[in-house]
């Protein structure tokens, strides 16, 4: 039984057939129109149509992926923050226009979902995922199923707090992880660093005169390369993670973390820190089995992967 995923960005829509066993077997990509949710109806009902007519057997159901506050009916996006949406009832305005039963996912809930049965979490009972990309994504696996909580909304873990009277977060809270944590806060700090005067900042400076604004990229580059200023960066923004992790564990217990989303490739110079945060907040720690925390199997594609596969179980 084939599935269609659909992965809603704020630059692009990605859409993939997707078989049984979590493999693409064909994949296209649009320009996203973030702002302008009719013609976004348009594009992803175009995808999904163009897919399903090259696809090799039958599709029986697609799942579309979107940042944003899903309702408990998998019909409606509450809030998208990146997407201009508010009470949107996205899911029957796509039906209305489709041949194929239709469900829409949060994003992060989707390539959760893609890691715990395709992926880095297969095998296991009980899974976090967190993704560290433009903010925190967070999904949760208990009991073999993908908890969304009575309302929609749960596992929202980027707005675990770290920080008492932090950093302002975008969801009105102060000092919740994702703050601290994201791909898009290492960065800020970089940017910040390479703005100062002082002699820790001197790589960053060089490689923001490359190109005159410092890039992800270059963050990386410099992280790879040893700078001791960027690498404790990369450690804060572990630390801050780990933190989260032990709280997170106090009310799930999961068996393995996965780390996803850009920051993730940084590989063991993120895992590093995370673990030894994670132990060092562990609550009754030496009295309890330790989570493995890994980074994520799949990067780009978790989104359109789980999207798929959870529409075609929920038909299935
Ligand atoms: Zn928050």
């Amino acid at each position: 039984m084939l599935a269609i995923g659909i992965d809603i960005g704020g630059t692009k829509i990605a859409g993939a057939v997707v078989s049984e066993s979590g493999e693409i077997l064909d994949e296209l990509r649009v320009p996203s129109p973030a702002q302008d949710p009719d013609q976004m109806i348009i594009e992803v009902v175009g995808l999904i149509n163009q897919l399903a007519a090259k696809a090799p057997e039958k599709v029986v159901a697609a799942g579309v992926a979107a940042a944003g506050f899903i309702d408990a009916d998998q019909s409606t996006i509450l809030y998208a923050p990146n997407l201009k949406w508010r009470n949107e009832p996205f899911r029957d305005r796509l039906k209305a226009h489709l041949d194929l039963p239709v469900f829409i996912e949060n994003d992060a809930n989707a390539a959760g979902w893609a890691e715990f049965k395709f992926g880095a979490g297969k095998g296991a009972k009980d899974m976090v995922m967190l993704t560290l990309g433009t903010g925190v994504g967070g999904a949760v696996v208990a009991d073999y199923k993908l908890r969304r909580g009575g309302f929609g909304i749960g596992g929202e873990l980027g707005h675990v707090r770290v920080v008492q009277d932090g950093r302002q977060c975008g969801c009105g809270r102060k000092g919740c992880v994702e703050q601290y944590a994201s791909g898009s806060a290492v960065l800020k700090a970089a940017k910040k660093l390479a703005s100062s005067d002082g002699p820790a900042g001197e790589r960053l400076r060089q490689l923001k005169k490359e190109s005159g604004e410092l890039t992800g990229h270059q963050v990386y580059q410099a992280l790879l390369e040893g700078d001791a200023a960027t690498r404790e960066l990369v450690n804060q923004a572990g630390n801050y993670l780990g933190q989260a992790m032990g709280s997170i564990t106090a009310v799930l217990d999961p068996q393995v973390f996965v780390i996803g989303g850009g920051l993730s490739e940084a590989g063991e110079l993120i895992l590093d820190p995370i673990r030894q945060s994670y132990l060092r907040e562990l609550p009754a720690r030496g009295f309890r089995p330790e989570a493995r925390i890994v980074t994520a199997k799949f990067s780009n594609q978790a989104g359109v992967i789980g999207a798929a596969d959870l529409a075609r179980e929920s038909v299935g």
